[in-house]
């Protein structure tokens, strides 16, 4: 019988694997993955400075226990080229093996933008355990690091370090910090906290060069503007993955399109995590995830089951203004209605029923994350709280 076979180790290829192997210890399973296949906690690379950790402290678990626990087969550094789907077959640079299905759990690259200047090369990012090494080993001696890119990667990391002692610029074309989760009487709540531990924003413009100096670099802004420093980190997004199922015919878009089964255009393969777009929605979180494993093991095992995705708030990591977050989707129609402010902000976003389908709580109201999250659906005023409504905001 041929395996089934996952393609990454990252949350979203081990996470499938873990509750499959709660519902069958038998069947045999292959991960493929191009890097060490070692795991490690990914949101842990943007607060692991304050914990003093470095790269290899944060492998929680070696490639060879894992593949031990787990019962499966590893090839690690092994990287997949191309997909044969007739003939349920892959070719990678160790051989070409056989699959009975298949699971794409190949994560997102970092977006680039063009920059101009010598030292454009220069600009680093941060998507994976050995991108932290290599930072790691760039902060040696830095002082200054500039951050492009103000949503929640760039906000962690400037926490992160502006609380260590860097002296750290953020860039972003918008007016606000987390513009694409919150509307800016939150977003704005996080910009005094930080700027108060040394965070020096620069809204409303970009870096368009990138240039050697004597120490470090000098950074040119479309502003016109200069600043230096010794850092580069480019946190604008993420993209996706998709050449690889793009080229073997399954249908994509922003990502490997899936329906509610994490099955793709394809019947004997599935996609999951960071590289898939499930019924139209990229959902690049943990909570997402650990849903869709356990769903799509089940399907793997025999019974076919449909994801639910449950009210599912992210916590960026900015202890010094903490905020959690039920992003609502671009085009959502209703209003974001203030329900309290002080040192941070309440709100809540009311669909055309008025009822609560999003949420912004920062400073003292982050604590209220798990009774916000059971509100979600109900409409505000039955919930017999007693909100202050301070101010509504249209989408
Ligand atoms: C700095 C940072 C902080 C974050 N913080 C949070 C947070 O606080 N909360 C939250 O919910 N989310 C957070 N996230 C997002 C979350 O970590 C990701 O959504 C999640 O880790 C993605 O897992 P994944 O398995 O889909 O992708 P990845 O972890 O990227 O794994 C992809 C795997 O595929 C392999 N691969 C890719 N292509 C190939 C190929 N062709 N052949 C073989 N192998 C291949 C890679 O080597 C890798 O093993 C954060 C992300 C970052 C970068």
């Amino acid at each position: 019988m041929e395996p089934i076979i996952v393609i990454g180790s990252g949350l979203a290829g081990y996470s499938v694997i873990r509750e499959l192997r709660k519902l069958d210890r038998e069947v045999p399973v292959m991960l493929l993955s191009r890097d060490s296949g070692d795991y490690y906690s990914k949101p842990m690379l943007s607060n692991a400075f304050a914990q003093g950790k470095g790269a290899a402290a944060l492998v929680q678990t070696s490639v060879v226990e894992m593949a031990k626990q787990l019962g499966i087969t590893v090839r690690s550094h092994t990287e997949v080229h191309g997909i044969d789907v007739a003939a349920k077959r892959l070719t990678t640079t160790q051989g070409e093996p056989r699959y009975s299905r298949l699971v794409l759990a190949i994560g997102a690259d970092p977006i680039r933008i063009p920059l101009q200047g010598d030292a454009a090369d220069a600009v680093m990012s941060v998507n994976d355990i050995a991108d932290y090494a290599h930072l790691r080993e760039a902060m040696q001696g830095a002082k200054r690091i500039a951050i492009m890119g103000g949503g929640l990667i760039g906000c962690e990391f400037a926490n992160d370090w502006a609380a260590a002692g860097f002296i750290v610029s953020v860039i972003d074309p918008g007016s606000y910090p987390l513009a694409s989760l919150m509307p800016q009487q939150a977003g704005s709540q996080l910009r005094a906290p930080l700027a108060a531990i040394g965070v020096d924003w620069r809204f409303g413009t970009s870096v368009s060069r990138v240039d050697s100096a004597a120490t470090g670099y000098t950074l040119t802004l479309a502003d016109g503007s200069q600043l230096q420093a010794d850092i580069v980190l480019s946190a604008i997004g993420l993209r996706p993955r998709i050449a690889l199922a793009q080229t073997a015919g399954l249908a994509v878009n922003r990502g490997i399109k899936v329906d509610t089964h994490l099955r793709s255009s394809d019947p004997a393969i599935f996609a999951l995590g960071d590289c898939a777009e499930i019924e139209g929605r990229v959902q690049p979180f943990v909570l997402p995830i650990m849903h869709a494993a356990r769903a799509l093991a089940k399907t793997l095992a025999g019974e076919d089951t449909a994801v639910v995705f449950p009210a599912m708030p992210v916590v960026v990591k900015t202890p010094t203004h903490p905020v959690a977050v039920l992003p609502v989707a671009r085009d959502a129609v209703g209003v974001w209605q203030t329900l309290a402010s002080g040192n941070g902000i309440k709100m809540a976003f009311l669909d055309a029923a008025d009822r609560i389908s999003g949420f912004v709580l920062t400073g003292e109201f982050a604590a209220e994350r798990s009774e916000m999250t059971k509100r979600v659906g109900t409409p505000l005023a039955a919930t017999g709280k007693a909100d202050n409504i301070v101010a509504a905001e249209s989408s």
